[in-house]
C-alpha cells in the first residue's frame, strides 16, 4: 500500500506517455480544469499508425493503476426488489457512495417503482445505463445497440434521471457501439476489479473453475478475499458487483469493512481526483491480448487476469500474453484478433499478423508466422 501510494504521489502530473502503445498524446493546450487535470484537447477516436484504436475497449477502465486508494462500488443487472434494498441498507449504514448500472427492462417494473425513487432521492447513489435487456451487443447492430442504450435513458428520464455512464453487458461491444453510447452523452465504463460475485453466488461460495476462469485458485473459496486482493495491487478502482444475488447482499458488509481497516476511500464514479480519464472520456489506450505494450510498465494484468507482458526486445518492448489452454482468446474491437496457439509447448493468446498491426510492425520483436493454420505475431526468439 504504502509504495503503492507513493507511485500515485509521483504519477501525480502528466499523464503517462502513450506513445509506446501507438495512443496520440499530443497536447494541444485543451482547458483541463473542469476534467481533473485531462487535456481533453485533443479528440476522439486515437488511433496507431495502423489504424487500430484504443479508445474503445468495453471492458476495460478507463483509468490505470495505480488509482490513490479509491475505490467506486458499482452494481450491474439491478434493480431488484428483493436483493437491491438489502444492498442499500448496507451501504447507507456505512455511508459507502456506489452506482447502480441498471437494466431497462428491470427498471420497468412496477415492483421496483419506488425503490428508484428511493435511489434517486439519496445523493449517496448514482444510476447508469446496462442497456434494456442484457443482450450480448457485439451480435447486435450499432442502430440496435444504440436504441437498447436510448431505450433506457427515456424511462429514467421518467424519473429525473439522465445517465453519464454507459456500461457493456459482459464487457463487449465494438467501437461504434462505443461512439454511440458517447453521442447519447454518456461515459463508457468498464473495471477494474472484478469480484465475480455471481460466480461465488452460483457456487454458495465456491467459484468453480468450469464456470469461470478469471479466478486465481488461491481464492476459490474467498469473494472476500479476492476482492481485496486485486483492490491492493491497483490500489483502488472501480468494483463490479451485481444486486441480483443473496450472495452479495451478504458478503457487501466485510468487502466494506476490510477496504476501509486498509485505508481505501470510497468515492463517486464521478470522482475526478480518482478516475480522471473516464470523465474527460479519454480512456487509457490500454493493449489487449497479443499487442504491443512497454514490458517496464506491464499493464495487461490490469485488462485480463493472468495476463502479463511477456518482452520481446532488449529495449522494453513486449506484447501481452495470456495463457489459454483452458481459456478462451478475447479479440479487441479495432484491432487484430487474438488466437490461442501453441508455441514452445505453451498455449498462448497472440495477434494475428494483419493490416492494423502493419504485419506485426506495430509489435517490436515478433514476426509473422504460420502456427496452428493462422498467420500470427510471434517473438522472434520463442521456438517454433
Ligand atoms: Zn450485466
Amino acid at each position: 500500500m504504502l509504495l503503492l501510494h507513493l507511485l500515485a504521489c509521483l504519477a501525480d502530473g502528466p499523464l503517462p506517455d502513450d506513445t509506446a502503445l501507438g495512443g496520440d498524446d499530443t497536447a494541444t493546450g485543451g482547458d483541463d480544469t473542469a476534467t481533473g487535470g485531462v487535456d481533453t484537447g485533443d479528440t476522439l477516436p486515437y488511433t496507431d499508425a495502423w489504424g487500430a484504436r484504443y479508445d474503445c475497449g468495453a471492458m476495460d477502465p478507463a483509468d490505470p493503476a495505480p488509482l490513490g486508494g479509491k475505490v467506486a462500488l458499482t452494481f450491474d443487472d439491478g434493480p431488484t426488489a428483493d436483493v437491491t434494498p438489502r444492498v442499500l441498507e448496507v451501504l447507507r449504514r456505512h455511508e459507502v457512495p456506489a452506482t447502480f448500472f441498471y437494466v431497462g427492462g428491470n427498471a420497468a417494473d412496477l415492483a421496483v417503482d419506488a425503490l428508484i425513487e428511493d435511489v434517486v432521492a439519496d445523493p449517496l447513489f448514482t444510476i447508469a445505463n446496462h442497456t434494456w435487456d442484457h443482450v450480448d451487443l457485439l451480435g447486435v447492430s450499432t442502430e440496435d445497440a444504440a436504441d437498447q442504450m436510448a431505450a433506457t435513458n427515456a424511462l429514467l428520464a421518467e424519473y429525473g434521471v439522465q445517465p453519464s455512464f454507459f456500461r457493456f453487458p459482459y464487457g463487449e461491444g465494438t467501437c461504434a457501439q462505443v461512439d454511440a453510447a458517447r453521442a447519447l452523452g454518456m461515459h463508457v465504463t468498464g473495471w477494474h476489479i472484478d469480484t465475480a460475485d455471481w460466480c461465488y453466488a452460483m457456487g454458495e461460495g465456491w467459484c468453480d473453475p468450469g464456470s469461470y476462469w478469471r479466478v486465481p485458485d488461491e481464492w476459490r473459496d474467498d469473494m472476500v478475499g479476492h476482492t481485496l486482493d486485486q483492490l491492493v495491487e491497483s490500489d483502488g478502482g472501480m468494483v463490479l458487483f451485481h444486486d441480483v444475488w443473496d450472495f452479495t447482499a451478504n458478503e457487501l458488509e466485510q468487502v466494506i469493512l476490510e477496504a476501509k481497516a486498509l485505508g481505501f476511500t470510497f468515492v463517486h464514479l464521478d470522482d475526478l481526483g480518482a478516475f480522471p480519464r473516464l470523465n474527460a472520456d479519454r480512456p487509457y489506450p490500454f493493449p489487449w491480448m497479443g499487442q504491443a505494450c512497454p514490458a517496464d510498465e506491464d499493464p495487461c494484468w490490469q485488462v485480463e487476469n493472468f495476463s502479463w507482458c511477456e518482452p520481446t526486445t532488449d529495449a522494453g518492448d513486449g506484447i501481452c500474453v495470456l495463457p489459454c489452454a483452458s481459456q478462451p482468446c478475447f479479440s479487441r474491437d479495432g484491432a487484430e484478433a487474438s488466437r490461442c496457439v501453441t508455441v514452445g509447448g505453451d498455449a498462448v493468446c497472440i495477434s494475428e499478423a494483419g493490416p492494423r498491426n502493419g504485419d506485426c510492425e506495430a509489435m517490436p520483436g515478433t514476426e509473422p508466422r504460420d502456427v496452428d493454420g493462422s498467420r500470427m505475431c510471434v517473438p522472434v526468439d520463442w521456438e517454433r
